[in-house]
Order: structure tokens, then C-alpha cells, then sequence
């Protein structure tokens, strides 16, 4: 039968088979929330007609800047629901950038978290479509606030019914939009559609990509304005799992707590928070005690911290690679039969790759003249992919470069092995060329901060007149550890070819980072440009 791929079915499935099951929310406010996936659907009926009520119309843009609660996940539906495009706004950004994004979508209305009414009064200003300002709270947390038009958000949606049927929508209708992050030049807009967006919901819920469940209890620490808490909020209800949503608090200690009480089984976000937690569960000798699975993505996860997960916590780490303009899932780590009864240290070498391709998303690697390079997880080439969750251009028409004989060129410098791993060897950007042979950033830092004194690590190229470049490793230390260069350059001299040891070692207080946590390496290289290598004498 011809019937659309639609989010709203998503709701409705959640709402009639796994009516009672929970959405539990750490509020901004400060109290945990609960209600079920039958609550939830009707209240997002009810903001759908609060939205048509406001003159909200198909098309139209919505922003939010929130953190992960159900007030967001309605949003998410009720928005959507109507034919109206959810744009999630990162609210880490640069004050700047926010107001270029909410501008370029020429979004209507902004709703935004408590946390964010500051922030957004210091803008409002400069935000030129923007009609009214929905602050996510109840009429006793409103605050006095100088933004125009301020509504509160239980007050609009209370005074609403909730019935309403959803419009069944074309497939192909636009349903939320997302600005990837880049480290250069102004953030690019990514539009998902209904059709996309239920595609992906269904490859990551299969066994051997997220393999979500009823019985599971997902927690997406991924926030929900990067690339759509990478499908988990549209994946758990669509395999009826509770879902824990973390609101603002994702320090190791708050990210912990929630996991025990709410017997969490699953969950997501990038290597930052899972160091942070590893520090906490060191440092107050806890155990996780319901985690099976934690999926690792957006930037490379160390294999030492998938080690100790494995080893002290008996989680699974899975390895997961995407990108904003794939909606966002890619590959995931996965064990293929066999692997599981591998020698620890194999198992974690095969764990350190980025995962294997799902069902759904093509993958190559070609070289600098497009020609496709073997799988033999030797040869590595620009990273190519295409499929129904990719993009197929940005919004309104921008960084067509990207887009090649209907391939999505990633940016991603990678290999595939023969079992259908990649593994990214670095950003194209990033890696070091020295020598006219290539050095993986990526590589080296994974191999860094495997030293126990070694907090974050991070590798830059520094020109250099005889080798083009070289690698310089910048070191945030354990508070107290007396690690010098000397020693960390002899804990690397047994893992990496001779060639491969960086030329310097610069110890720093911390490391800048990007707003969807990635380390801000455009920044360090332009910091760092003149450094003073000391091997470029040698070479003069
Ligand atoms: P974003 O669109 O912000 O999710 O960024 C996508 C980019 O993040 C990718 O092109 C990669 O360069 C990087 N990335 C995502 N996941 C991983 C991973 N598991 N390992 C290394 N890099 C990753």
C-alpha cells in the first residue's frame, strides 16, 4: 500500500502499543518528571493546535534551543506533526552564529529552555523573523523577561484539546532542520523530511545498529539539538523503550545517578561525557550496574576508555561514526560472529574501528581522482557515502561542492576491511602530512591518552621546513601528575613507527572545543602556527 512515511506514526505506535511506558525527565527546573508515551501524545496534540492557533502554518520553522526533557520531545512531535519544520538550535554556539542560524531559517517562533532567556534577550535584537518566544516552563518558573511576546509554554498548551488528527502529510514533507557544526565558514542547514527521518528510525532500531527494545531503557545524552540525539528520540518510542532524558545536567555524577535510579540499559553521547563519567565512577568507586550498551560517537572513542567500561563496568562499547547530513547514523561497532570469543585486546582493536555500514547507507573510498580503492582496511581515500537518510544538498542551496555524481563527500579520511569496518584515519583537514606520507591525528591521541596521567590529548600540524609538517601533541595532565615531555615521548616510542613521535610535547591547562564537542583544531593549528618545533634546527 502507498501510505507516507510519517513521524506522527512513530507517536501513535508508542502511544497504542507501549501506552504506559515511561518518558522520565530531569526538568531545568530542578525535579524529575514522569509521564507515558499516552501523555505524551496528547500534549503534543495539544501544541499542535496551539501552533495552528498561532498561525503556525506547513513549512514554517520552528526553533528551539533546549535541553533533552519532555517538553522538548513534544516539541519535537507537535512541530512536525503539523507539517512545520522543528529546528533544533545548538545553543553552545557563539551568540553570533546563533542569531546567523535562527536568521538563515528565518524561523517564526523560538522556544527556548529557562536556562536559555538570558542568552536569547541578549539577542532578540538581531533575530529579524522571530514573531513570539516560547519559554519551556510553567507559569509558577516564568521569569520577568524583556523578550517580545513571551508566551509560557504550559499556559499555551494547557488552555488547548488534545484532539486533533494528524494531517497525513506527504512523505517527502519537510520536518526538521539542523545546522551542522562547522569549525569554518558560517553553519550549514541540513533539512530532514518525514520520509528520512522514519527510514532512519527503522535502520537504527535494527538488532545490529542500536538494536533498541522494548525492555530497554535508553538515555540519550546526546543532546537533542545535535544532529536529532542521533535518532534515539524517534528510535525508543518506536521500539517502546522507556526513555530517561537527562535536561542540562550531564556531569559524571548527575549522568550516574540517573543511569542507577532509572535503570537505564542504554545509552549515547560523545567520548567527553564518557571520560567524564569514567572519572566520577573512579573517583567515588561506583559501578554501573544496569548499563549494558554505550554507543560512542562524534568523535574517535579511545580504546583505553572502551577498555575500562568493558573491563570494570561489563558495558559494551559500541563505536558509532555519522555526521549531521546522514541524520546522523552511519556505522556501528557491532561484533560480526567470532569476534566476541577474540582475545581481549583484539576485541578492542576491532572496537576502536568506527563500525560497520548499515543496511541503508552506501559507503566507498576513493582516491584524489574518484577512482574507488580496495577493502582491505590498508588503503584509505576521501570517505564517500550516499543513501534515503543522506543529504542530498544543504539548505537553500549552499556547499554544493560536497555533493559529487550523487555521492556526499564526508570530509572523512577513511579505510573499510574486508568484514565492512571503516575506520576513520582523520579529518581530511587534520591529518598530518609529513614528508609526503600521512600521520593520523586520530591515531596518536587515541594512543595519548591511554597513558593514565593523560586527561585529553589532542594532535595539530606545525609547518616544518624540511617535512612540510609535523606533529606537535598538546597534553591536558591528571591534576598532580608530574608527566614531562621526555616521558611521555617514551611511553609513545614503543606504539608508534619512529617517524609517527611527535616533534614537541606542550602541556595545557585544557583544550578549546566545539560546540558539539569536538576538539577545535582550526583554532589550536592558527594558535600554534609559529611554535617553535624543536627539531626545525636540526633540519636547517
Ligand atoms: P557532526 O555532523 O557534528 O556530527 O560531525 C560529523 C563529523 O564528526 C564526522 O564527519 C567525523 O569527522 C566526526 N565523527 C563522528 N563520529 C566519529 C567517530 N566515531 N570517530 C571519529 N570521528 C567522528
Amino acid at each position: 500500500m502507498d501510505r507516507p512515511l510519517l513521524i506522527s506514526t512513530i507517536m501513535d505506535f508508542a502511544a497504542d502499543y507501549h501506552g504506559e511506558r515511561e518518558i522520565v525527565s530531569r526538568t531545568v527546573e530542578g525535579p524529575i518528571h514522569r509521564y507515558t508515551y499516552r501523555d505524551a501524545r496528547d500534549r503534543a496534540k495539544k501544541l499542535a493546535n496551539a501552533l495552528l492557533r498561532l498561525g503556525v502554518r506547513e513549512g514554517d520553522r520552528i526553533g528551539t534551543l533546549a535541553w533533552n526533557t519532555c517538553r522538548h520531545f513534544e516539541a519535537y512531535y507537535g512541530i512536525s506533526g503539523i507539517g512545520a519544520i522543528c529546528h533544533t538550535i545548538n545553543p553552545r554556539l557563539f551568540s553570533e552564529q546563533i542569531s546567523y542560524i535562527a536568521n538563515h531559517a528565518e524561523d517564526s517562533y523560538l522556544f527556548l529552555d529557562l536556562t536559555f532567556v538570558e542568552l536569547v534577550e541578549g539577542l532578540a535584537d538581531s533575530l529579524s523573523s522571530v514573531k513570539a518566544y516560547v519559554v519551556l516552563t510553567d507559569e509558577t518558573h516564568m521569569p520577568d523577561t524583556s523578550l517580545p511576546n513571551a508566551m509560557c509554554y504550559e499556559t499555551l498548551v494547557g488552555a488547548e484539546s488534545a484532539g486533533y488528527e494528524w494531517p497525513e502529510l506527504d512523505e517527502w514533507t519537510a520536518s526538521s532542520l539542523c545546522y551542522t557544526s562547522g569549525t569554518t565558514g558560517n553553519p550549514k542547514g541540513v533539512l530532514y523530511t518525514h520520509r528520512s527521518t522514519v527510514l532512519h528510525t527503522m535502520m537504527v532500531c535494527m538488532s545490529d545498529t542500536l538494536g533498541l527494545r522494548s525492555v530497554d531503557v535508553v538515555m540519550p545524552v546526546v543532546p537533542m539539538f545535535h544532529a536529532n540525539a542521533w535518532g534515539l528520540v524517534y528510535g525508543a518510542p518506536a521500539a517502546g523503550s522507556k526513555l530517561v532524558l537527562p535536561g542540562r545536567q550531564l556531569d559524571g555524577e548527575s549522568v550516574y545517578e540517573l543511569m542507577e535510579s532509572e535503570k537505564v540499559t542504554f545509552t549515547a553521547g560523545v567520548p567527553t561525557v564518557w571520560l567524564a563519567l569514567a572519572q566520577y565512577l573512579r573517583g567515588s568507586k561506583s559501578t554501573l550496574t544496569t548499563l549494558e550498551r554505550l554507543v560512542s560517537g562524534g568523535s574517535a572513542m579511545p580504546r583505553a576508555l572502551t577498555q575500562e567500561y568493558e573491563e570494570d563496568h561489563n558495558t559494551r562499547v559500541i563505536h558509532a561514526w555519522g555526521m549531521t547530513e546522514m541524520s546522523p547514523i552511519g556505522t556501528t561497532g557491532n561484533f560480526k560472529p567470532g569476534m566476541t570469543e577474540l582475545p581481549a585486546e583484539q576485541r578492542y582493536d576491532i572496537q576502536a574501528k568506527q563500525g560497520r555500514g548499515i543496511f541503508g547507507v552506501e559507503m566507498k573510498i576513493v582516491d584524489d581522482d574518484g577512482n574507488e580503492l580496495p577493502r582491505d582496511g590498508e588503503a584509505f581515500g576521501d570517505l564517500m557515502v550516499r543513501g534515503g537518510t543522506v543529504c542530498d544538498g544543504y539548505y537553500k542551496g549552499e556547499g554544493g561542492e560536497s555533493f559529487i555524481d550523487g555521492w556526499f563527500k564526508t570530509g572523512d579520511v577513511a579505510t573499510l576491511d574486508p568484514d565492512g569496518f571503516m575506520q576513520i584515519v582523520d579529518r581530511s583537514k587534520d591529518v598530518i602530512k609529513s614528508g609526503g606520507e600521512w600521520i593520523s591525528s586520530i591515531d596518536l591521541e587515541n594512543i595519548a591518552v591511554g597513558h593514565p596521567e593523560v586527561v585529553e590529548a589532542c594532535v595539530i600540524a606545525v609547518p616544518h621546513p624540511k617535512w612540510d609538517e609535523r606533529p606537535l601533541l598538546l597534553i591536558v595532565k591528571a591534576k598532580g601528575s608530574g608527566l614531562d615531555r621526555n616521558a611521555m615521548v617514551e611511553y609513545l616510542s614503543d606504539k608508534v613507527a619512529k617517524w609517527w613521535l611527535p616533534d614537541d610535547v606542550v602541556f595545557v591547562p585544557e583544550l578549546p572545543h566545539t560546540a558539539t564537542g569536538k576538539l577545535l583544531k582550526s583554532q589550536l593549528r592558527e594558535d600554534y602556527r609559529d611554535h617553535a618545533l624543536p627539531t626545525i634546527d636540526a633540519a636547517e
